[in-house]
């Protein structure tokens, strides 16, 4: 079943249109990855997703639902959550308090502190730390748990792997079974294209605010990708 689809999505800064266009379709159960280099969109296009940009009512539609330009603060209690680039935990507070946080929609579902702490153990033994003291890959767990515990129909990740060494990525990733079998659904934003490629059933490669290319991994060359990222 459709979850999201977007149609002839545009956005903007003030003037300046940084999307052309977007029609993305995410389906039940499926991990998606939106590739491409600096500057392409990616992160504009969350952020319209999940109304922190402004956009026509008709262009989003969630769960049956046309969402466009609903304030960000409502669709976080519609189903959408996103991890943003940067983590932006909350300093002063612990690793449990950032958590808890993240449940404010009281949206019913699986997720609770005790199964965030299943997926993340590491989380559990440090759950009375400050957010700061911990290192850059648990700080990731910690935003991600954080965006799971208001219960999303579908994860929007924002570079989740910047920053961090090969081994803390693989360890991140991995907790993307678990989220899944609960039935949220994954939308990745990813530069580094084989992570995207072994992670999700679709990809996207967004070039200058449009779609340059659009398929599942084993569907697409390693030129057609080039091509579609970087514009040769
Ligand atoms: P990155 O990997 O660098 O985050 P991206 O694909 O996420 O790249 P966006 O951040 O969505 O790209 O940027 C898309 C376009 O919108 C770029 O031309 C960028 O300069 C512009 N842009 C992004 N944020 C703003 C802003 N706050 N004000 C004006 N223009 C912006």
């Amino acid at each position: 079943m459709t979850l999201l689809t977007t149609h002839n999505l545009e956005s903007y800064y003030g003037d300046f249109q940084a999307l052309f266009g977007v029609d993305v379709t995410i389906n039940e159960g499926e991990t998606i990855a939106i590739i491409g280099s600096n500057g392409a969109g990616k992160s504009t296009f969350l952020r319209t997703l999940t109304g922190l940009l402004s956009s026509p009512t008709d262009s989003i539609v969630f769960d049956g639902e046309a969402i466009g330009g609903i304030a960000a603060n409502e669709i976080v209690g519609k189903g959408l959550a996103m991890v943003p680039e940067g983590r932006r935990l909350f300093p002063s507070l612990s690793v449990e308090e950032n958590l808890i946080i993240g449940g404010y929609s009281e949206r019913p579902g699986p997720w609770t502190i005790e199964r965030i702490f299943d997926l993340f153990p590491i989380l559990k033994e440090r759950r009375n730390h400050p957010g700061t003291a911990l290192s850059g890959g648990q700080q990731q767990m910690v935003a991600i748990g954080r965006a799971l515990m208001s219960n999303p129909k579908l994860l929007l990740c924002d570079e989740i792997s910047l920053g961090l060494a090969p081994i803390i990525i693989k360890d991140i990733y991995e907790c993307l079974p678990g989220i899944m079998a609960e039935g949220t659904s994954v939308l990745v934003v990813e530069q580094d294209i084989n992570q995207a490629l072994s992670v999700s059933d679709r990809i996207y490669c967004f070039q200058e605010g449009k779609i340059s290319l659009e398929g599942a991994p084993g569907e697409l060359s390693r030129d057609q990708i080039s091509a579609a990222y970087f514009g040769v």
